[in-house]
């Protein structure tokens, strides 16, 4: 699970869709990595409901080196609590290797696009606070098994996420709910106004093969 390791998400289940929290990883024949589903995909697959081959085909690519965290909300009768990120959590360790830099939240007004920004020596933590998102993804790196690959995820709190964005992974979004969406972002390093680690891209004609607009379907 380390930071630089490629491959798959180890943090949410590997099926299309499926954003519960994987359990414990399941080897693959043949040195094919690990197979990571949450507790209802692990228990049909060792029931043999679910075939490999069937897994396969409805396995979720992400962008190399990002990660999806599922985060839980508690609920009582007063309330709720939802924990965003800890020092003790594989990806703090792991990615903040100074330690904390900053937080910031972002507001994005509905249906306007914020990006494409890119870093090349931080990493982003979004998390949905209020609002719908969706937040794209296109990994353009030369060196990346997934170069050419676009993500999009649906931050919401009603199904609380936490979104590492790698370095040199160009990234926006843009608010679907009319109140507009807030993003709390955890980057890896501090901004610095005088030398920023902040490229730009025009959002629909900086050569991104990607349409903002939400399609009727
Ligand atoms: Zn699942």
């Amino acid at each position: 699970m380390s930071c630089s390791a490629g491959g798959t998400n180890p943090y949410i289940c590997q099926m299309v869709g499926c954003f519960e929290p994987a359990t414990e990883p399941i080897p693959l024949p043949e040195g094919e990595g690990n197979l990571f589903l949450c507790a209802k995909h692990r228990a049909q697959y060792l029931a043999g409901e679910l075939s490999l081959r069937h897994i396969a085909s409805m396995r979720a690519r992400y962008i190399h080196d990002m990660r999806v965290k599922r985060l839980n909300r508690l609920y009582d009768e007063r309330g709720n609590l939802c924990e965003i990120l800890r020092r003790d959590d594989p990806i703090y360790r792991e990615c903040f290797p100074d330690g904390f830099a900053q937080a910031y939240i972002t507001h994005v007004d509905y249906h306007v696009v914020k990006g494409w920004h890119m870093h090349l020596k931080q990493k982003d933590h979004f998390f949905g606070v209020y609002g719908r998102a969706k937040v794209v993804l296109y990994d353009e790196r030369e060196d990346s098994p997934t170069q050419g690959l676009i993500n999009e995820i649906i931050l919401t709190p009603e199904r609380p996420l936490l979104v590492q964005i790698p370095e040199r992974v160009w990234h926006g979004f843009m608010a679907l709910s009319l109140e507009g969406a807030g993003i709390l972002n955890f980057p890896t390093r501090l901004y610095d106004y005088a030398d920023p680690d902040e490229y730009r891209r025009d959002p629909h004609t900086g050569g991104i093969p990607y349409s903002w607009a939400v399609k009727d379907r």
